[in-house]
């Protein structure tokens, strides 16, 4: 083991959703601790710029399982094996009163947030099989762990993600494969943006009350950055973190209540 436990050197890691948002910082912290990194995301220009920023990278859409099929092929042949899978994609999904919410947006917040990574777990495990100390982290939510009124779809698809880290912790970890999921609070980002404005209009109230209401969400009184939670995934997936397993690991500054 190096002296840091965080040298990544030789080990393959996959980001999924990883050319953009919190996915490109996980990756970028990967790569500059030596890993090889091969990212993903449905957008073809945020595809082009990885590949300019010196990562490997395929369009493939999480939701999709043919896609992700194929994606582990093509991961295996550029990589030659996987080491670590972030599941990282996915999406807000609508916000409103449960009663306005329509049925098909509910459920491609699931299609994303929760069958994705089931998609992405069951095609990577015969890579990460044959890896020696494979990992893999799953993006859930401090609505994850939380209620949040007016995001019902977010929330219950974040909680599948904590329930599907805690099964697969222990059906996988008699293999030696940990699963963990982080769950942070508001990253700083263009996302969260749109999720106040969002949430501003449903509640009448104006963007900066709910901009300062989000922010202090947090004891510490302001948004997590994205380099925090590329911060916890490198720890989570190497062997500082090798008896850590089935945890959701809340990287939000201490938040007991979500607006
Ligand atoms: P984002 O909205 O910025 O999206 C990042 C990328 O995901 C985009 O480039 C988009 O094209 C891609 N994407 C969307 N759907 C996809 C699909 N079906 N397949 C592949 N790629 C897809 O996301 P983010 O804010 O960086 O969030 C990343 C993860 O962190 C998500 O799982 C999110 O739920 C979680 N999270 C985010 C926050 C936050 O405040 N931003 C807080 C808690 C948890």
């Amino acid at each position: 083991m190096d002296s840091t436990g965080l040298d990544y050197t030789g080990r393959k890691v996959l980001v999924t959703a990883g050319a953009a948002g919190i996915g490109l910082a996980i990756a970028t912290r990967f790569k500059e601790l030596g890993a090889a990194v091969f990212v993903t995301d449905i957008n073809q220009a945020a595809v082009d710029a990885a590949r300019t920023a010196g990562f490997s990278a395929a369009v493939s859409d999480v939701s999709d399982e043919g896609q992700v099929r194929t994606l582990m092929g093509t991961v295996a042949a550029e990589l030659g094996g996987l080491d670590v899978l972030v599941n990282n994609a996915g999406i807000a999904g609508p916000t409103g009163p449960i009663e306005t919410l329509d049925a098909g947006a509910w459920k491609t917040t699931f299609d994303v947030n929760v069958h994705g990574q089931f998609y992405c777990i069951k095609h990577a495990l015969p890579l990460l099989r044959q890896a020696e100390q494979a990992a893999i982290v799953n993006l859930s939510s401090a609505a994850g762990r939380l209620g949040m009124a007016g995001r019902s779809p977010y929330s219950a698809s974040k909680w599948a993600v904590v329930g599907l880290t805690k099964t697969l912790a222990i059906e996988l970890g008699e293999e030696g494969i940990r699963v963990n999921a982080i769950c942070p609070g508001a990253v700083d980002g263009p996302r969260i943006g749109a999720v106040i404005d969002a949430k501003a209009a449903m509640l009448g109230r104006p963007v900066e009350e709910v901009s300062d209401l989000y922010h202090r969400q947090s004891s510490l009184n302001r948004l997590v950055q994205a380099e925090d939670i590329a911060n916890m995934a490198v720890f989570l997936a190497g062997n500082l973190a090798r008896n850590v397993n089935g945890q959701a690991m809340a990287v939000d500054g201490n938040t007991e209540k979500l607006y």
